[in-house]
């Protein structure tokens, strides 16, 4: 490791012990940032780099809510307020009892580059709580929201920081979250994106970050010459994210064999079709029920504690959560001739096997750029409750074809190599960056 990097790397890790996933995070940008602002002295000199992994602002709370027993449950909720220079915070909530500030922080730093390669005027934050959905009732799913929101109104606002859905937070989630925003502060506003149609919601955000992951694995592939019609498509995951994955990679031909959630993984070799899809949209998010399910009434193999990587297929979009992808996986994908890795999730792949995918040459995009679909038609609903207006699917889904190609080229610019190869997490890291370190200059030393 370049000595420049590895001691920017060892004061981050002084500075906050304890946060591996975050760390994580800066290292993967460290990497591609430190050489090229050692190029460019007015960042430098301002210590932009060092600025940005300090959060603006991080806040945490006491969730205290009463389950169905009458029982108090007691919950951590958390608001980690990264870096407004280009925008108002944005970014999703998840629920999860894995989430922690690491996390958190890992993912708000990200979503800072991400938002600023959408083109669109959007700080990064994220935020969560180390609750458990799985297995409550609506009543207890509602009265969490409540309690959360009861605090985090404080905090966010439609010009202040703009929360939206991840993991564990889906369409019933928000709704139940800005009711209660709108009661206490007694205004309708746009302070969360992913509402629903009737009440300022967007067309296409349901649907966002798994057709923008498709989309930007087509604009790769259109660089080799490549589509994705007659591929055989890895998915993991069984969530938002991936659930559209599948539906635009039917749309355009291909063949997925595999999606998974956290107690394993099915291989459907004859594909998924649009039955089967409806099936388990209904399965995942009207039942609630396990992926397992699937592989019974659909007489396929279930391989319960695994994930997909093993599966021989050309293109794999890993859409569950950090790190479900180590390097042995990628070796196996590599071998197995895998093209395309698109990530949907954030940082789904370790260090390692990004290596391995850059080193054996395949395309490989990094979750900021390929999965930056969700929060660029998020900025178009706040677009859109600003200007009292909503668009027709057609026209937000043409919008956000056009930003995912926008961020594709973006992505040449900044990452294509000597040789020719486009190293995408460089792109995405550089062409983010860029933009914000340039508002931070312009605003003074803030
Ligand atoms: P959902 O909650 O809808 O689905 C998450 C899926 O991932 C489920 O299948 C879940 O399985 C699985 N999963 C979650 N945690 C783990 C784990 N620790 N190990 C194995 N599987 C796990 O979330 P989304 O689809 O919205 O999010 C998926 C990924 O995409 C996340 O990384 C998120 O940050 C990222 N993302 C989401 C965006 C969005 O718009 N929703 C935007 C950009 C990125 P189980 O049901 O068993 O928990």
């Amino acid at each position: 490791m370049d000595a420049q990097v590895k001691e920017f790397l060892d004061k981050v890790a002084s500075r906050n012990p304890h946060e591996p996933e975050f760390l994580q995070a800066v290292q993967e940008v460290a990497e591609t940032i430190i050489p090229f602002i050692e190029e460019t002295p007015k960042y430098k000199k301002t210590r932009i780099l060092e600025r940005m992994v300090e959060p603006e602002r991080v806040v945490m709370f006491r969730v205290p809510w009463l389950n169905d027993q009458g029982d108090v449950e007691v919950n951590r909720g958390f608001r980690v307020q990264m870096n407004s220079a280009i925008g108002p915070y944005k970014g999703g909530l998840r629920f999860h009892p894995s989430v922690n500030l690491s996390i958190l922080k890992f993912l708000a730093f990200e979503q800072v580059f991400k938002n600023s390669l959408t083109g669109l005027p959007m700080g990064g934050g994220k935020g969560g709580s180390d609750f458990d959905p799985k297995g409550k009732s609506d009543s207890e799913i509602m009265k969490f929201c409540q309690s959360f929101m009861t605090e985090l109104y404080r905090h966010v606002g439609a010009d202040i920081d703009v929360p939206a859905g991840d993991i564990g937070v889906g369409g019933r989630e928000v709704g139940f979250l800005f009711g209660q925003y709108k009661r206490i502060k007694g205004e309708f506003t746009g302070v969360l994106t992913g509402k629903g149609i009737s009440w300022g919601g967007s067309a296409i955000r349901p649907e966002a970050t798994g057709y923008g992951v498709v989309y930007f694995a087509e604009d790769m592939l259109a660089t080799r010459g490549e589509t994705l019609q007659g591929k055989t498509v890895l998915v993991s995951g069984s969530g938002n994210v991936a659930q559209y994955t599948v539906e635009r990679c039917i749309q355009a031909g291909a063949k997925v064999v595999t999606l998974s959630d956290s107690e394993g993984f099915i291989y459907d070799p004859a594909g998924i079709d649009n039955a089967k899809l409806a099936y388990l949209m209904d399965l995942k998010n009207e039942q609630r029920g396990r992926i397992k399910e699937y592989a019974d009434k659909y007489n396929c193999e279930f391989f319960a504690g695994e994930r997909p990587w093993k599966i021989k297929g050309d293109i794999a979009f890993p859409n569950a959560t950090q790190n479900e992808l180590d390097e042995e996986d990628a070796r196996t994908l590599v071998r197995n001739g895998c093209i395309c890795v698109a990530e949907g999730a954030n940082m789904p792949s370790t260090p390692d096997a990004i290596h391995v995918f850059t080193e054996a040459k395949i395309l490989y995009a990094p979750g900021k750029a390929s999965n930056a679909g969700g929060v660029a038609v998020s900025g178009l609903e706040m677009s859109q409750n600003s200007l009292r207006i909503s668009w027709s699917r057609n026209e937000v889904n043409s919008r956000l074809r056009d930003i995912m190609k926008e961020i594709h080229s973006i992505c040449v610019k900044y990452g294509t190599e000597k040789d020719g190869y486009i190293n995408y997490e460089k792109g995405a890291n550089i062409g983010g960056f860029v933009k914000v370190a340039d508002a931070m200059l312009a605003q003074g030393v803030v």
